[in-house]
């Protein structure tokens, strides 16, 4: 790397972690920790990276629930991104950050009446059906606007992902999609309940992949559907084929697929399809461009283990206590020494840690730590747990850098609540 290009998402710099060429100091002083921050041109550049690799014309929809802050929406938005979202609430904000309308699909398996609604007043590209009530859902509320429903089906392949079970979502004992073997009944109802335009297929098996086989069997198990169907006479004109690719989380493990084989693959299994491709990555685009920054409280002794305890807890990032996932952990201002530590949060829960018996940067009161790999599925999970605020959310790109979601004072949390009158 030269000397004039710029750092893109984190790296130390001076002895000091940076975001892009903001001291991480520099924020947690202004805004206070536990805060994440995100590295606006590392986002841009993982769009950029994953679009150049996926064949021409494809839709990049980004899946919102991997990071739905505003800011981030909005930088992806500038690029060309779209919206993958999965309830009316991600819905608003694709929107006021401006994904145009026609680039935002809709998942889920349990869309509401009034968010069908709220797609169909939007005029949304699609609604990604998950089950035959649906259907009748989508087909009442449609026939009552006076519209027709632009309609994928979610298929369910019964792939096996290969990765943490509770992001497993294309096995048949997963609440995910149609089975397969009823999609072409589904089309078939589809077409004869009004309101409704059957225009492609879906499918989505699961997040954190590390290995290119489930993906391949499922999207060939997509196209197989999709020449049935044209053959029973429906127009199949989109073929969504999900998100779920994988990231490094811990060092030294072994990479997930490189997007260009991920790329070429899709390129050869598509091959000769004459649909248009969409694609929906959450935590392939910011999983590495955020950081939860944390502040050290203090060192403590047990009997036989050394705990470092930090001011970020499993409220603000629940990914360890959820699914045993490893983030690494460093100091902001390594001093090149090390220790084995236990690094846990304040909450009352022992699942409250980020890290076992992890040999790391040593560290004392008052450091700050940087836990990597966070900008997906971070602040997205936060909650007040423990009476806590909701983690706020800065942004940095080059040497400029922003708060982009405030911390919320407790005081005006409960001042959303009161003691009913007649007690
Ligand atoms: C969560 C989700 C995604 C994104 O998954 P990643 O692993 O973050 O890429 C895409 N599509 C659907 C339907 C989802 O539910």
């Amino acid at each position: 790397m030269s000397d004039n290009t710029p750092v893109q998402g984190f790296a130390t710099m001076d002895g000091a972690l940076h975001a892009e060429a903001v001291p991480l100091e520099t924020i947690a002083a202004a805004v206070g920790t536990p805060v994440y921050v995100y590295a606006r041109s590392l986002i841009e550049y993982q769009y950029d990276h994953l679009a150049r690799t996926l064949p021409d014309g494809a839709l990049i929809a980004f899946a919102v629930k991997a990071n739905p802050n505003l800011g981030v929406i909005a930088a992806l938005a500038r690029k060309g991104a779209g919206a993958d979202v999965v309830s009316g609430g991600e819905m608003l904000r694709a929107l006021k950050a401006g994904v145009p309308p026609g680039c935002i699909v809709y998942s889920g398996v349990g869309k509401t009446a009034t968010e069908l609604e709220l797609a169909l007043r939007h005029g949304i590209a699609q609604i990604n059906v998950e089950s035959e009530p649906e259907l009748h859902m989508l087909s009442a509320v449609a026939t009552r606007m006076g519209v027709a429903a632009p309609v994928a089906l979610r298929v369910n392949p019964d792939v096996v992902a290969g990765t943490h079970t509770k992001i497993s979502t294309g096995r048949k004992e997963d609440k995910f999609g149609i089975p397969s073997a009823r999609a072409l009944a589904a089309a078939e109802l589809a077409r004869a309940l009004p309101g409704l335009r059957v225009r492609g297929l879906a499918v989505h098996i699961g997040s954190q992949l590390t290995s290119l086989e489930p993906f391949e069997q499922s999207f060939a198990a997509l196209g197989e559907l999709m020449r049935e169907m044209r053959g029973a006479g429906h127009v199949i004109e989109t073929m969504d084929l999900g998100g779920g690719l994988g990231v490094l989380y811990e060092p030294g493990q072994a990479a997930p697929p490189m997007v260009e084989a991920y790329g070429a693959m899709v390129e050869r299994v598509t091959q000769g399809w004459n649909a248009r491709l969409i694609f929906e990555p959450g935590r392939y685009l910011v999983a590495e461009a955020g950081v939860l920054l944390t502040t050290v409280i203090l060192v403590k002794k047990g009997v036989d283990r050394r705990f470092v305890v930090v001011d970020a807890a499993m409220n603000d990032l629940l990914r360890p206590s959820m699914y045993g996932a490893f983030h690494d952990i460093r100091a902001v201002c390594p001093t090149g020494e090390t220790f084995i530590a236990d690094v846990v949060g304040p909450a009352c829960e022992s699942g409250d840690t980020f890290a076992r018996e992890r040999r790391m940067d040593a560290v004392r009161a008052g450091d700050r730590v940087a836990i990597m790999t966070a900008g997906a599925y971070g602040a997205s999970f936060a909650s007040t747990y423990n009476s806590r605020p909701l983690v706020p959310e800065a942004m940095a790109s080059g040497d400029r850098w922003q708060v982009v979601a405030r911390r919320v004072p407790v005081a005006d949390m409960i001042a959303l609540e009161s003691v009913p009158d007649w007690s």
